[in-house]
């Protein structure tokens, strides 16, 4: 029996409901390079053999069904040769509970509905990436802009103006998920892996700069922009490729920045009293330039 392919809807969202993590060991299974180049570590393994004779098979479970959502569990490398090699260790029960915990746990890091959420005007900054991964376990479709089919700088102009403004009508009329962060959020270290959304506030900005290394500049605190808390500072990695405009990317320079937005935690230090974070997008409320 040949094996069938997985679809792209599928494996979609299987990073989707995983957070792009391995539902064993929950290392990240996305890497992103000194030369913003990506690599994708991670494999669909099968819960019950894709083939007649491999770990777990089944062969009552049809050809259809082995290459289906409810038989894949998203695996790093490591964990995967494991589970196959042994598979009497990992048996399908075992394997179904490791990725039923680990959906929870996306679901739970994702956060309450926003209260009250504001109205955006405009975005600043969207790190695409990441807010496709957030778009995908919240089941929000942002509606496709084909930026190749562009046949000239107007129509690509064109096509960039209503990429934005799908991500705006996203952000304006979807209901979002996240922890809300307000001047009385305690630094925890179980926000990593948590989305954070905060209200309009004002943030440092340092080194902005796209002609930097970014990944250097990082290392070295810059190209971020941060706000302190009772005792601890928020720092927010931004990567130049995703601000918006001119207009945004002078503002993202300017020293402060009144913004809001939504945040990814990537790690906590508390003895430094320092969290890194992601924006998957920065903007301004609407009635701000009225
Ligand atoms: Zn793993």
């Amino acid at each position: 029996m040949t094996r069938k392919r997985i679809s792209e809807k599928d494996r979609r969202y299987i990073i989707g409901r995983s957070g792009g993590l391995c539902n064993i060991c929950r290392q990240s299974l996305f890497l992103e390079g000194d030369f913003h180049e990506t690599a994708r570590i991670g494999d669909d393994a099968h819960i019950f053999a894709a083939s007649d004779k491999g770990p777990r098979a089944n062969n009552c479970v049809s050809r259809d069904s082995r290459a289906h959502i409810g038989n894949l569990i998203l695996l790093c490398k490591n964990c995967h040769s494991k589970v196959d090699q042994q598979p009497k260790e990992y048996s399908e029960d075992k394997l179904l509970e490791y990725r039923d915990r680990h959906y929870t746990w996306v679901e739970e890091s994702l956060g309450k509905k926003i209260a009250k959420k504001p109205i955006f005007h405009y975005l600043t900054y969207i790190n695409i990436p990441r807010v496709d991964m957030y778009a995908v376990v919240n089941s929000i479709s942002i509606p496709a802009t084909n930026l190749s089919n562009a046949r000239s700088i107007r129509d690509l102009g064109m096509q960039a103006g209503l990429l934005m403004a799908n991500y705006v009508n996203v952000l304006n009329h979807e209901d979002l998920y996240a922890n809300t962060l307000v001047n009385e959020t305690k630094i925890d270290a179980r926000m990593v892996g948590s989305y954070f959304f905060s209200e309009s506030a004002t943030f440092r900005t340092k080194n902005i700069d796209d002609t930097k290394d970014i990944v250097k500049a990082w290392e070295k605190s810059e190209s971020i922009i941060y706000r302190n808390f009772g005792g601890w500072r928020l720092n927010c990695l931004i990567d130049p490729r995703w601000i918006t405009t001119q207009t945004a990317y002078v503002s993202l320079r300017s020293g402060t920045l009144q913004t809001m937005g939504l945040f990814h935690v990537n790690h906590v230090n508390l003895d430094r009293g320092e969290a890194v974070a992601s924006p998957l997008f920065l903007g301004a409320a609407d009635g701000l330039f009225l």
